[in-house]
C-alpha cells in the first residue's frame, strides 16, 4: 500500500490499528472492500420503530449502494426515494411487503437523477409522489411539489419533507421524522464516497450540510454509501462536509493561483479523501463545478 500522507489518520478514522484486527468495520463505501457480495443485498436495517433503511445494489452501480427510507404507520407507508431500475423497485416493494401489509402511500423524490428514479414506473398505481419543482420535470409521475418543508401525518407518524438548500442536484429534499429523530438526506450526503459534485453547487451545499447539523437527529441516512451504527453515520456525515469543504478550499486555492481548471485534480490536494470510493471518477469534476461557481457560472436560482 502506497502511503500518502494522511493515511494514519485514515486508519485511525477506519477503526484500524496495525497488526490489530479490526472490529469495527472498513469505513468504505465499496461493497468488497466491505468484504461483502452482491448477494448480501437488499439489507433492511431497523433504524426505530417502524423506521428502516434499505440498502440495494444499483446493476449500473455494482460497488455501492442505493438507499431508502421506509417508515411504515398504520395507515400506510412512506418511502424516501425510488431505486435506479423497474427490477429494483420491484423488489423494494416486495420487501416492503415482508415488513407491513400497509400500502405504499408517498414516495419523495430526494435525488432527480437517475440512479434514484429510473425505476419508479415500477411502483404500484396510487402513490403520490413528493418532489421539488426542479426536480419534477425529470420524474415519469406526477408529482406533488416540496419546495420548502411539507408535514406529512401518516397513521399518527410526523414526516417532514424538506428542502435545505441547493446541494448535489438543486433540487435535493431530505425526509426528517422528528419523533424517531432520523434524517434521511438523499445525496445531499454518500458514506465514503468521493463527492459527485458535477451537478452540485458548492459552497451551498456546505450551508445545507450545516442545516441538518444542527437539527436534532440520531441517525443520518445517506442516500449511497452503507448505513452503519447511528455513531458511525454521524462521524461520517461530518467527514462528508469536511471533504466537500476541502475541494472548495482546495478549487479556489487553484483557480485563484490561475491553474488551468484541466490541471486542478493533479495539483489538488484532497488526502485523506482521495482514497474514498470513486474519486478517481469524481474529482476533477467536482474540482471543475468550484471553478464554475467562482466564475459566476452556476445560475443563482432553482
Ligand atoms: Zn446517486
Amino acid at each position: 500500500m502506497r502511503m500518502r500522507r494522511g493515511a494514519v489518520a485514515v486508519a485511525v478514522l477506519a477503526g484500524l490499528s496495525v497488526g490489530a484486527s479490526a472490529q469495527a468495520p472498513i469505513r468504505t463505501a465499496d461493497i468488497t472492500l466491505r468484504g461483502l457480495a452482491a448477494s448480501d443485498f437488499p439489507r433492511t436495517t431497523k433504524l426505530a420503530d417502524n423506521v428502516y433503511a434499505y440498502e440495494q445494489i444499483d446493476p449500473t452501480k455494482r460497488t455501492v449502494t442505493v438507499n431508502n427510507l421506509i417508515v411504515v404507520t398504520p395507515e400506510g407507508v412512506l418511502i424516501a426515494e425510488s431505486q435506479g431500475t423497474a427490477g429494483n423497485v420491484t423488489r423494494l416493494v416486495a420487501d416492503v411487503a415482508k415488513l407491513t401489509p400497509q400500502p405504499i402511500k408517498y414516495v419523495v423524490v430526494g435525488s432527480e437523477h437517475g440512479d434514484h428514479t429510473g425505476g419508479i414506473a415500477a411502483f404500484p398505481a396510487g402513490i403520490v409522489y413528493l418532489a421539488h419543482p426542479f426536480s419534477a420535470p425529470r420524474i415519469k409521475q406526477p408529482t406533488e411539489p416540496v419546495t420548502d418543508k411539507r408535514i406529512v401525518m401518516l397513521g399518527g407518524t410526523e414526516i417532514d419533507v424538506l428542502f435545505l438548500g441547493r446541494a448535489h442536484t438543486g433540487g435535493d429534499l431530505e425526509v426528517y421524522l422528528p419523533r424517531e429523530k432520523v434524517l434521511f438526506m438523499s445525496e445531499v450526503f454518500s458514506n465514503r464516497i468521493f463527492p459527485s459534485m458535477a451537478n452540485g453547487y458548492p459552497t451551498e451545499w456546505l450551508t445545507t450540510l450545516r442545516k441538518a447539523e444542527q437539527m436534532d437527529v440520531a441517525w443520518f441516512v445517506p442516500a449511497h454509501g452503507f448505513v452503519d451504527s447511528a455513531a458511525v453515520m454521524r462521524e461520517e456525515e461530518h467527514q462528508y462536509r469536511l471533504a466537500i469543504e476541502r475541494i472548495v478550499a482546495e478549487g479556489a486555492r487553484l483557480h485563484a493561483a490561475g491553474t488551468p481548471v484541466e490541471n486542478a485534480p493533479a495539483a489538488a490536494r484532497l488526502e485523506p479523501y482521495d482514497g474514498w470510493t470513486r474519486a478517481g471518477n469524481n474529482a476533477s469534476a467536482a474540482l471543475k463545478r468550484v471553478y464554475m461557481e467562482l466564475d459566476g457560472k452556476l445560475k443563482s436560482d432553482p
